[in-house]
């Protein structure tokens, strides 16, 4: 496992190189407690997660910055272990409507998912909230509009400085704004700045994420945004001008995505999902193929 110690009580298990389903997972340890932020996709990679930071699951709270089931699939497990679970308010229905494996999109091996149900209780988070966990308190904090889904937050740990960003940050892993807003992600990049951190955990990617990171997602938004105003859109084209452009970023087969969903932003128009995901599938060349649990993770 692939664990990297942010600062003093502070770690990340980062899941390289950060494609789908491959997140992050982060840990502030406190005198008293012990507040994990995500989960991981498969019942086997939350059991060995787990067991390497050996952390009794009675005593975790888990803040899940949002839906996705890279991040919470793993909550039900820790849930049922005696783990408190908290979410976003817009994001709780979503959690507890899992668990989300989108078989007709990602091809992944029998079994590899295990026991993944949702947890039963969700404690909703619709406010900045503070965390004590005696020698040190982390704040939750809910994304103010819409960003990389409905229901994001983040995580701050003011003691080291250390911003848990969710996947409002994707470190060289090309971000996906399927259920986003281009425009509100573009702010909520802003309003991360605010809280003026030593160091920002991405969902994906490499940890921590460098200033370079969010200056590409900025300048990859606004082009998103620019070259999606005209009325008729050739996204095949785009696509592959944003896979030139960005070329080293992992997941290419989300441009077609977030082009149409900047393009619904430019004219006030509903994101029809499953033409959006069938041009991600044609530019991935099928379903994508999943196999978490072993093969290239040997980093978790
Ligand atoms: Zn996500």
């Amino acid at each position: 496992m692939h664990i990297e110690r942010m600062a003093p009580g502070v770690s990340v298990a980062a899941r390289l190189p950060g494609g789908w389903f491959r997140n992050n997972t982060g840990w502030v340890t406190g005198s008293s407690g012990t507040v994990m932020v995500d989960t991981a996709a498969t019942e086997h990679l939350t059991r060995r997660l787990i067991d390497q930071i050996g952390i009794d699951s009675a005593e975790l709270r888990i803040v899940l910055t949002h839906a996705h089931g890279d991040h919470v699939n793993g909550a039900g497990l820790l849930a049922r272990r005696g783990a408190s679970v908290y979410a976003a308010e817009a994001a709780c229905a979503d959690v507890r409507a899992g668990p989300h494996t989108f078989p007709s999109v990602f091809d992944a091996p029998d079994g590899m998912w295990g026991a993944i149900d949702p947890p039963e209780r969700i404690e909703p988070v619709s406010e900045r909230t503070m965390f004590d966990l005696g020698d040190r308190r982390v704040m939750v904090v809910p994304v103010p509009e819409t960003a990389h889904t409905p229901g994001d937050l983040v995580v701050y740990d003011d003691v080291s400085g250390t911003l848990f960003a969710g996947d409002l940050v994707f470190s060289g892993v090309t971000p996906f704004a399927l259920q986003g807003r281009i425009t509100g992600w573009l702010r909520a990049l802003d309003w991360l700045d605010s809280f003026d951190a030593a160091r920002v955990v991405p969902g994906h990617g490499p940890v921590p994420a460098d200033a370079a990171v969010l200056t590409g997602m900025r300048e990859y938004f606004h082009w998103l945004l620019e070259v999606t105003t005209e009325e008729t859109c050739d996204f095949g084209a785009l696509t592959e001008r944003a896979r030139q452009r960005w070329a080293g970023w992992h997941d290419q087969e989300r441009h077609p995505v977030n082009l149409r969903v900047a393009y619904s932003e430019n004219h006030g128009t509903d994101l029809d999902l499953a033409e959006g995901i069938g041009a991600m599938l044609h530019a991935a060349g099928g379903p994508i193929r999943l196999d978490l649990n072993t093969a290239g993770d040997a980093a978790l």
